[in-house]
């Protein structure tokens, strides 16, 4: 039977990840590690400064007092003991897309797992009042048989967006590029002093004829993004060399 490490970034109490390691017991035995307390946009940081708490909530679930990257980090060490199966982070309440993603401490916890040689998935839902996680579930169940099926490209990940309702289908797409939108709210505490809030969920995205993340989901899609840790653009190597060759 397959092991599967479960995390997020909502924490340990949300319902998402109950959602998803439910679905997931379908395919193997599920470990739920994820953090104590909300972790949302903390990205792939990992704890180095103080120690780590591991509190066994029973029926496999643990809960680290750290980052979705540190669970995945000990509940492979400590926890599993040995390197599972499959990783998968999720189901975060929000979609994690484009450009986003170098935010999200959901995508962060695939991304760990890709990095440790463990096949690793992220599943985020369309932020609305209330949750329904059944078809992000079902999706995320669909894409962890086939990751635990096949073999991708060594260190690659996957990046599931999923909408509200019924979804048409799966799409494999490309990262959004965002548009620069990004909204601060200033204002002045008691004591004269002024505070920011930076804004969420005012984000705007630049379409590329269908082939994204965001249009997918729109388009009422599973997005699945195939991501990888590596931020090289090769593109740009060739054009760089000769600046600075020119230049030293
Ligand atoms: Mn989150």
């Amino acid at each position: 039977m397959p092991a599967i490490l479960v995390t997020n970034d909502d924490g340990v109490s949300s319902p998402g990840i109950h959602a998803l390691a439910d679905a997931l017991k379908a395919l193997g035995e599920v470990t739920v590690v994820a953090p104590t307390q909300e972790a949302s946009a903390i990205g792939h940081a990992l704890t180095l400064r103080r120690p780590l708490r591991i509190d066994a909530h029973g029926g496999g679930v643990y809960a680290v007092d750290g980052t979705p990257t540190d669970c995945v980090n000990l509940g492979v060490d400590v926890i599993l003991k040995r390197r599972p199966d499959l990783v998968v982070s999720g189901i975060n309440k929000g979609w994690n897309l484009g450009d986003d993603v170098t935010y999200s401490g959901t995508v962060a916890g695939a991304m760990e797992g890709a990095l440790l040689g463990i096949p690793a998935v992220a599943v985020s839902l369309r932020r609305t009042p209330e949750f329904d996680f059944s078809h992000a579930a079902e999706a995320a169940v669909t894409v962890a048989r086939a990751a635990l099926a096949h073999r991708w490209p060594a260190r690659t990940f996957l990046n599931i967006n999923v909408n509200t309702g019924p979804p048409k289908g799966f799409r494999v797409t490309t990262q959004a590029r965002r548009n620069h939108v990004t909204q601060i709210d200033s204002r002045v505490d008691p004591r004269g002093q002024a505070y920011y809030w930076i804004e969420e969920a005012l984000d705007e995205w630049h379409p590329d004829g269908g082939r994204t993340d965001y249009e997918a989901v729109m388009e009422g899609y599973v997005s699945v993004t195939p991501l990888q840790a590596d931020l090289t653009d090769y593109d740009a190597m060739e054009t760089l060399d000769g600046v600075l060759k020119a230049r030293f």
